[in-house]
C-alpha cells in the first residue's frame, strides 16, 4: 500500500506551515501540537519533521530523530505541569493508526486506566 507523502501528508503539511496547528512546542527535528479530537485534558501529538510512516520506521532512520520526540514528548508535558503522562505510538490500521506519518500522542491531566482500550 502506498503511504501519502510531501503534500498529500496531513503532517507534513502541518510541519510545513501549509495547514494551521496549535502548536505547543518544538526541537530540532520535532513539532508538538494539539489534537483537534483530544481523548484527556492534555494532548498532544509530537510529530518528526521527517516523513515516515511509523515511529518504528522513524527508529530505524535515525535514533537521534526519536530521542529527539522523546524528550519533547517529555518537555510538553512538564510545560503542562503534568504529575504523570502517557505517550501512545499507535502502528498500523489494526491498531487505530489513522495519519501515517510517525507521531507520539502525549496524554494527562486526567486518570488514565489500564489497560488501553
Ligand atoms: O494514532 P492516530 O494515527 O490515529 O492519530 C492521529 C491523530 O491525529 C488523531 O488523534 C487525530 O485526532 C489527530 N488529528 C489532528 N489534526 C488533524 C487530523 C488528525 O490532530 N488535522
Amino acid at each position: 500500500m502506498s503511504e501519502p507523502t510531501g503534500e498529500d501528508c496531513l503532517f507534513c503539511r502541518i510541519v510545513a506551515g501549509a495547514l494551521p496547528a496549535q502548536v505547543v512546542g518544538e526541537s530540532r527535528h520535532c513539532l508538538a501540537f494539539r489534537d483537534i479530537d483530544p481523548a484527556a485534558p492534555t494532548h498532544v501529538l509530537v510529530v518528526p519533521r521527517r516523513h515516515v510512516p511509523d515511529l518504528a520506521s522513524l527508529a530505524a532512520a535515525s535514533p537521534d530523530e526519536l530521542a529527539d520526540a522523546v524528550a519533547l514528548a517529555a518537555r510538553v508535558a512538564d510545560d503542562a505541569g503534568l504529575p504523570g503522562y502517557r505517550t501512545v505510538a499507535n502502528t498500523g490500521a489494526a491498531a487505530q493508526q489513522s495519519v501515517f506519518h510517525a507521531h507520539l500522542h502525549v496524554l494527562g491531566g486526567r486518570t488514565l486506566s489500564w489497560p488501553p482500550g
